[in-house]
């Protein structure tokens, strides 16, 4: 059993302090209940710009926020850094890897990972951008292989590292592919002047006929014109059939050389033992209802990325981004502190406030209910949005500093190669 105090009070624990959890838990300071918070990291991330230090444009700690520094005022809160395995309903009890967790209520808030559709190769070749960690090694490795560029034995070799094969064009690849190719058109060439002749090469390869394809037609054209104009190859209605080590063969009959994929294409939700067997979904998520209420547990809930539920609108459940997050922990602390008053619980309704992406400096689109926009002033919005929403006065002013310098220089500071011991 992990030691946490048992008090008179009921105790809430939260698995997951993402965007969700993190919401969640701020709500319910002063909610009469106890707030345990389970996360397998000491930290908070912001996975919005996780691109940004992928392509060596921030350092990772200014998008990471400790939990601890967090709640620090927050009275009757206990954080355990634990991973959760399973739940047993019977008995109000999660298991962790540092033990059993009693609860009272359960919110189950640990949201996505990869999805490779069932490909070994992908599994084992391509680099992911769900984790921080991920990120840092697809950072190095990119980094790792404009060096080896410089030390290979031919030209197909050269070609190899500096080829880079992005899989998936929704937002994520859309921004890493921005990133990546303004850092080969502004910084690469006075970095690695040798290189004058060969260039990195960035492929975008997407199964369905557009980039983008969650926003209108018009911001996909727009994106796709940004990314062309970046020298990016976007290849559109093509699949990425499989991989190596040294390569991507793609549907259109195609083999890549390169040395580093990038897999934005598919997520599922992260899975732990134990809730009634419907409860799970489709792609690993858990269904639930409109008070997200897990299907057949009373006092379980799942929010944000894991959590699927439908309304009118979403038939085939929200789509997995902060907002939702943010909006359905909102709804649940008030449902959880009105359960506590034996008051009838509010359905949740999602209030889309739209969506954006930016494909490099005063290139972006950005859809909000009523208006759609893109270029400079889009850059601008997206900017402030994403500066507005990171958490600590620190951080928000690191990361406007860094901007305003790239801004200013063409420049960015963070390109060091840091590997773990025993990695060249
Ligand atoms: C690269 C990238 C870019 C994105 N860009 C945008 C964007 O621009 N706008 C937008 O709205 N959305 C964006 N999203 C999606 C958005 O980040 C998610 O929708 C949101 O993070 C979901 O919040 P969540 O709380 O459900 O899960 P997360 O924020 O993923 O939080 C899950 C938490 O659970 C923890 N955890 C996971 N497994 C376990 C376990 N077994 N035990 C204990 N703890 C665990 C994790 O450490 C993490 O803290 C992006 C996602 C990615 C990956």
């Amino acid at each position: 059993m992990v030691n946490i105090p048992s008090t008179d009070k009921k105790r809430v624990v939260i698995a997951g302090c993402g965007f969700a959890g993190l919401t969640l838990a701020r709500k319910m300071k002063k909610s009469g209940y106890q707030v345990v918070i389970i996360d397998k990291h000491n930290y908070h991330q912001f996975p919005p710009l996780f691109y940004q230090v992928a392509s060596a444009g921030l350092e990772a700690d200014s998008i990471l926020f400790p939990l601890r520094k967090i709640f620090q005022n927050y009275k009757d809160y206990y954080i355990r850094k634990a991973e959760v395995k399973s739940v047993d309903s019977s008995k109000n009890q999660m298991n962790t890897s540092a033990g059993i967790i009693d609860y009272d209520f359960l919110v189950l808030a640990f949201g996505a990972t990869n999805s490779f559709f069932g490909s070994k190769e992908m599994e084992e070749h391509a680099r992911g951008m769900k984790t921080i960690a991920e990120v840092l090694d697809l950072r190095n490795s990119f980094l790792l292989n404009l060096e080896n560029s410089l030390t290979s034995k031919n030209e197909e070799e050269r070609n190899m590292h500096l080829n880079i094969v992005i899989i998936g064009a929704g937002p994520s690849g859309v921004e890493i592919a921005g990133a990546l190719s303004e850092m080969n058109k502004y910084i690469l060439p006075k970095d690695y002047p040798e290189l004058k002749d060969s260039r990195v090469q960035i492929y975008l390869v997407e199964a369905a006929g557009r980039v983008l394809n969650v926003m209108s037609s018009k911001s996909s054209e727009k994106a796709q014109g940004f990314l062309e104009d970046y020298g990016v190859k976007v290849m559109t209605n093509t699949k990425a059939l499989g991989c190596d080590e040294k390569s991507v063969t793609l549907s259109t009959g195609e083999k890549i050389s390169t040395s580093l994929i990038i897999w934005t294409a598919g997520i599922k939700g992260n899975h732990i033992d134990g809730l009634a067997p419907d409860s799970y979904a489709r792609n690993g998520r858990i269904v639930v209802d409109r008070f997200n209420q897990v299907k057949d547990h009373e006092n379980i809930f799942a929010l944000g990325d894991i959590a699927i539920m439908t309304e009118e609108k979403y038939p085939n459940g929200h789509p997995q981004v902060a907002q939702v997050a943010i909006q359905q922990a909102e709804l649940l602390s008030e449902n959880i502190k009105r359960k506590l008053a034996n008051k009838p619980l509010k359905e949740f309704k999602y209030r889309d406030l739209g969506t954006m992406a930016t494909v490099g400096k005063n290139l972006a689109v950005v859809e909000l209910p009523y208006i759609h926009f893109h270029g400079i002033f889009a850059w601008f919005v997206w900017m402030f949005v994403h500066l507005m929403s990171i958490i600590g006065v620190r951080n928000r002013f690191l990361i406007f500093l860094n901007w305003a310098w790239k801004y200013i220089t063409y420049d960015q500071s963070t390109r060091i190669l840091l590997r773990p011991k025993g990695c060249a």
